[in-house]
C-alpha cells in the first residue's frame, strides 16, 4: 500500500531544503518501509533465498558449526545475522546444527535488525535472540556473522559523467530524479566515458572496513550473499520492486524496496584494508553445490516423496544459472589466520 501522508511529508521537506541526496531519500524511504510491512513472500513484494528453501538455512548452519571449529571451538561466540527478514534463515541454521549441541551452547544468537515489525516475526521463530539496531553494537568477542540480502537494502550514491564533470542523482520536491552537480566524487577513476554512471555505498563499504578491523583483533568470519558484480562500473543498478515487480523508485517513496547491486570489489578492498581475509565471491550455485544442496534436498526428497517436487524446484531456483545461481553470490570476510570457509576453498 502506497503511504501518502508519508511521501507529502518527504515532499514537503525536499521543497524547503532543497533536492535530496539518492542516499539520503533511500534511507528515509526504506526506514519506512521495513518498519510498515513484512515484505516477504508471495503476498508481499519479493521472495529470498530461506524463504524459498529450508536447506538454504540448514547449509549456512552447517557452514557456520564448520568455521566455529576452524575457530578452535570458542567457548563463547555472537552467532549474529544482519537483516533477518522473519528470523527462517536462523530458525534452519539452528536446527541443523542440533547435531553439535556444544555448538549451540557456545553460541549466542544476536539479531541486526531495526524494524520492529520484523523483531516481532523473528521472536516467533528464534525467541531467545538478543535484538540490535546495528551492527556497531555487535559484541568485541568472536563472532559468525550471516547476512542473505541485507547489503542490497543498505543505500547508494550514484553519480553520472557530463561533460567532463561528475553529477550526482538527487530527488526533488515533486518525487522526480534531478541531477546536480556532485560536490564530493568518491574514489570512481575508472569511469571517465561520457554518459558514464557509478555507484558506491558509504554504509556497505563502512560496514566491511570495520569488520576487517574486528576481524583482526577477534576470531570470525562474515558471509554475505546477495545479488551484484565482481567488476565495478556496470551502469545503473537501482530498482525497486513491489509486488514481485518492478516499480518507479521514486513515485512511492515507503511503499516500496529501493534496492541497487553489491559492488563485491569494493566491499573486498574495504574489507581488505580494514585487515580481513576475503573469500570469494563465488556464485550462489556453485556455493551452495560445494556445501552439498543436491544431496541434502536429494535426502530430504527421499525421506518426504510427497514434496519431492517442489524441493527439488526451490533447490533449481536457487541454484540454476538462469535463475538466483549466477546473479547472487556469496562472499566471506574473515579473520586472517582462518583457513578458507566452506565453499570457497
Ligand atoms: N535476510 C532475510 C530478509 C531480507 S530483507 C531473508 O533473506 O529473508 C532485509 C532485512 O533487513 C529486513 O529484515 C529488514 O527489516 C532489515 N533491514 C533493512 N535495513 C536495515 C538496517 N539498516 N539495519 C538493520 N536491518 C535492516
Amino acid at each position: 500500500m502506497a503511504d501518502p501522508a508519508f511521501a507529502d511529508d518527504l515532499k514537503a521537506s525536499i521543497a524547503r531544503r532543497g533536492p535530496m541526496r539518492l542516499d539520503l531519500f533511500w534511507l528515509s524511504s526504506n526506514h519506512h518501509y521495513y518498519a510498515s510491512r513484512d515484505p516477504l513472500g508471495a503476498a508481499g513484494d519479493f521472495t529470498t533465498a530461506p524463504e524459498i528453501s529450508q536447506v538454504f538455512g540448514e547449509l549456512l548452519g552447517l557452514w557456520s558449526v564448520a568455521v566455529w571449529q576452524a575457530m578452535g571451538a570458542p567457548k563463547r561466540f555472537a552467532l549474529a545475522e544482519l537483516g533477518p527478514g522473519r528470523g527462517t534463515l536462523m530458525a534452519d541454521a539452528l536446527r541443523a546444527a542440533r547435531l553439535r549441541p556444544d555448538f549451540l551452547a557456545a553460541g549466542r544468537v544476536n539479531f541486526v535488525e531495526t524494524s520492529p515489525l520484523m523483531r516481532a516475526a523473528q521472536a516467533r521463530l528464534v525467541p531467545d535472540a538478543i535484538w540490535r539496531k546495528s551492527w556497531t553494537e555487535l559484541p568485541k568477542a568472536p563472532s559468525i556473522i550471516l547476512a542473505n540480502e541485507f547489503l542490497d537494502a543498505l543505500p547508494i550514491r550514484q553519480f553520472m559523467r557530463r561533460g567532463g564533470a561528475w553529477t550526482e542523482l538527487h530527488v526533488d520536491a515533486s518525487l522526480r530524479p534531478v541531477e546536480l552537480p556532485a560536490e564530493d566524487v568518491p574514489d570512481i577513476p575508472y569511469l571517465q566515458d561520457e554518459g558514464a554512471i557509478a555507484e558506491t555505498s558509504i554504509d556497505r563499504n563502512t560496514l566491511a572496513l570495520l569488520l576487517g578491523v574486528h576481524f583482526r583483533r577477534q576470531a570470525g568470519a562474515a558471509l554475505f550473499i546477495d545479488y551484484g558484480h565482481t567488476v565495478p562500473g556496470p551502469g545503473s543498478t537501482l530498482q525497486a520492486v513491489r509486488a514481485h515487480t518492478p516499480t518507479d523508485p521514486f513515485a512511492a517513496p515507503g511503499a516500496c524496496d529501493l534496492t541497487a547491486h553489491i559492488d563485491f570489489a569494493a566491499l573486498a578492498k574495504a574489507a581488505r584494508l580494514g585487515g580481513a581475509a576475503v573469500h570469494g565471491p563465488v556464485p550462489q550455485g556453485a556455493f551452495l553445490a560445494a556445501l552439498g544442496i543436491h544431496d541434502r534436498t536429494e535426502a530430504l526428497a527421499r525421506a518426504n516423496p510427497d514434496r519431492a517436487e517442489a524441493l527439488h524446484e526451490a533447490t533449481r531456483r536457487l541454484t540454476a544459472a538462469t535463475e538466483m545461481g549466477m546473479l547472487f553470490k556469496a562472499m566471506a570476510i574473515c579473520s586472517p589466520d582462518l583457513p578458507p570457509p566452506p565453499g570457497f576453498s
